[in-house]
């Protein structure tokens, strides 16, 4: 339970974590987030909903790795969601983050089911208590491959299933997202858990800084023994990370993928939705990675439902210049934000979708915090005292490679997009184009030098 108003942690300190019963002090009040096991309801939904609409500023965020937001909480507030959201008696999860495909055991096209590898996990490291002892935000990702692509979440230990001559691999990796991670071996199913057991104890022993990224290949082995096999599996594409519109999970079981636009929306729209959902006959749903919300039902009602979903003005399509743009909540929801952050994301898709095309994602922060999008991104906007500092490559709080006037912020995207338009070859997405025009041509179109 949430203690006191002193317990919530400082804003802007890095490696916190929100939650329930920790929340984070943030530029609009306390912050906390809750994240599932298992499905929930739509009327479950419904409830939390009311509770953020209660107790907070009655916005949701569906966060990157599936969680929920509530925000603008105040100390006393947090405290009565923590009680209300326990009463609720849903499927929370407690202690260390280890994630799964939503569509877990519910994908034809995944190699393994990976929730019994998850839940054994869980109960040792549950068992040893090691949450208490690692990182706030070291989690495990068990991946048993799909249509759903978990290679974009960070992950200290990563497991991958991979199909090798008729029998079921797990790829082990560290640190990173999938494409950076450290490849240290194969593991057989059944030796798995131990060892990704055996490792975050041995990370919970170097104290709550260790990371999995501190692992090396030669330290791996040491901890694993012969349990860890030479190998490496070339990487498979994966479908997508972003769930949209209406996916098969088994004998007229569908699901039906949606995104709020821009990863947050008013808690009463989402409430509308899912009593719509409810009455429908969509029988439970997840918050899901990037952002999305899957709803789970039979052809018929998630059909319905999708149309539905398309009135409301949430993402429900693959090709939404919305889904290119991660921005934070900025002004006037943030007290620490420059600008209005979501005001220039409406523009941008609006106006820009040509350059919007889903090669790049373009982050737009309101403050060099970054909350929105942590690692580099190909283009970055990110508010100052200054004005509009623009990163190419870089983080929000990276020294910036110009500075625009706010008031010149729309023109400026819009001319890049033009240029895009105009000189991109047959064939070029916006991404390779802007690699291609390297950091001075795209600062001077930006700044809007002759
Ligand atoms: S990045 Fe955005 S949400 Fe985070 S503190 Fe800065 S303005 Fe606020």
């Amino acid at each position: 339970m949430v203690a006191a108003a002193e317990t919530v942690q400082p804003f802007g300190r890095r490696g916190v974590c929100p939650a329930l019963s920790g929340p984070m002090r943030t530029g609009d009040g306390f912050l906390s987030r809750i994240a599932f096991e298992a499905d929930i309801s739509p009327r479950e939904m419904v409830a939390l909903c009311h509770l953020a609409e209660r107790h907070g500023n009655g916005l949701i965020d569906i966060t990157a790795r599936g969680g929920v937001q509530f925000r603008g909480l105040t100390p006393d507030s947090a405290i009565a969601l923590e009680k209300e959201v326990l009463a609720l008696d849903l499927p929370l999860r407690h202690g260390l983050a280890i994630e799964t495909s939503p569509l877990a055991g519910r994908d034809d096209t995944e190699i393994a089911d990976a929730r019994p590898l998850a839940a054994a996990i869980r109960r040792e490291a549950g068992r040893l208590r090691l949450h208490e002892k690692l990182a706030a935000k070291m989690s495990v990702v068990i991946d048993g491959g799909g249509r759903l692509s978990l290679d974009g979440l960070l992950a200290d230990i990563r497991l991958k299933a991979a199909s090798l001559g008729g029998r079921t691999l797990w790829q082990l990796m560290l640190g990173g997202p999938q494409p950076k991670a450290l490849r240290a071996g194969l593991i057989e199913t059944h030796a798995a858990p131990d060892i990704v057991v055996s490792l975050l104890v041995h990370l919970a022993a170097q104290g709550p800084l260790a990371r999995g990224r501190d692992l090396d290949v030669a330290a791996t082995r040491s901890i694993c023994g012969d349990r860890l096999l030479a190998g490496e599996i070339a990487d498979e594409l994966t479908d997508t990370s972003l769930p949209l519109g209406l996916m098969t999970t088994g004998e007229d079981r569908f699901a039906v993928g949606i995104a709020p636009a821009f990863g947050q929306l008013p808690a009463s729209d989402l409430a509308k939705l899912c009593e719509q959902a409810d009455a429908l006959g969509i029988e439970t749903l997840r918050p899901s990675p990037n952002h999305s919300l899957l709803l789970f039902g039979p052809s018929t009602v998630c059909r319905d439902l999708l149309a539905v979903a398309g009135e409301t003005g949430v993402i429900t399509a693959f090709g939404d210049a919305r889904s290119s743009v991660a921005v934070c909540s900025g002004a006037p929801r943030c007290g620490s934000a420059f600008f209005a952050t979501h005001e220039l994301a409406a523009f941008a898709a609006e106006e820009c979708p040509s350059l919007l095309d889903g090669s790049f994602t373009l982050h737009i922060s309101g403050c060099g915090k970054g909350c929105a999008h942590p690692g580099p991104a190909l283009l970055t906007f990110s508010g100052t005292a200054e004005g509009l500092a623009f990163s190419i490559s870089g983080r929000a709080g990276d020294a910036p490679n110009g500075i625009l006037p706010f008031q010149h912020c729309r023109t400026a995207l819009s001319r890049l997009a033009r240029l895009y338009e105009k000189e991109h070859k047959p064939g070029e997405n916006a991404a390779t184009f802007l690699v291609r025009l390297g950091t001075g041509v795209i600062g001077a179109a930006l700044r809007q030098d002759d």
